[in-house]
């Protein structure tokens, strides 16, 4: 996914804003903070100097960037998206095996899909959270 090392952010140098109106980002005085000239935004190193955040007033949705050396890489809004399609998969494998128990539903198997049933439940908060956390 990332080719390219991420290098660690000087707060002392100055780089070009990753908002595409060719602003300079320099540090605020006293603060481990980037402002842009161009764009008035502030933007905040995260995660130990790795990743520009942009500091906005919606937490939903985050913008952060690594920087290569050359250009800012952006990093698609945390791990959520990444995780979706995981969490929505391990969903419909349960819901599917769920199903199969039911049809073939015995004493034993109605154990099991209850089981299930309860594990999608449990998941079902976890999956909330997630839907919450995206755009
Ligand atoms: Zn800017």
């Amino acid at each position: 996914m990332q080719p390219q090392k991420a290098q660690k952010i000087d707060l002392a140098q100055s780089y070009p804003c990753p908002c595409r109106r060719r602003g300079q980002l320099t540090q605020i005085a006293l603060t481990e903070a980037f402002g842009c000239n161009r764009c008035q935004q502030i933007f905040v190193v995260e995660e130990g100097g790795y990743v520009l955040e942009e500091l906005s007033t919606s937490y939903r949705y985050k913008r952060t960037w690594r920087w290569n050396g050359h250009q800012w890489n952006g990093v698609s809004s945390g791990l959520n998206d990444s995780y979706l399609p995981i969490v929505l998969g391990v969903v419909l494998v349960l819901l599917i095996i769920g199903l199969l128990l039911a049809l073939t539903s015995t004493t034993h198997s109605g154990v099991a899909f209850w089981a299930v049933v309860l594990l999608l439940l449990a998941l079902l908060p976890a999956l909330m959270v997630l839907l919450a956390y995206r755009r």
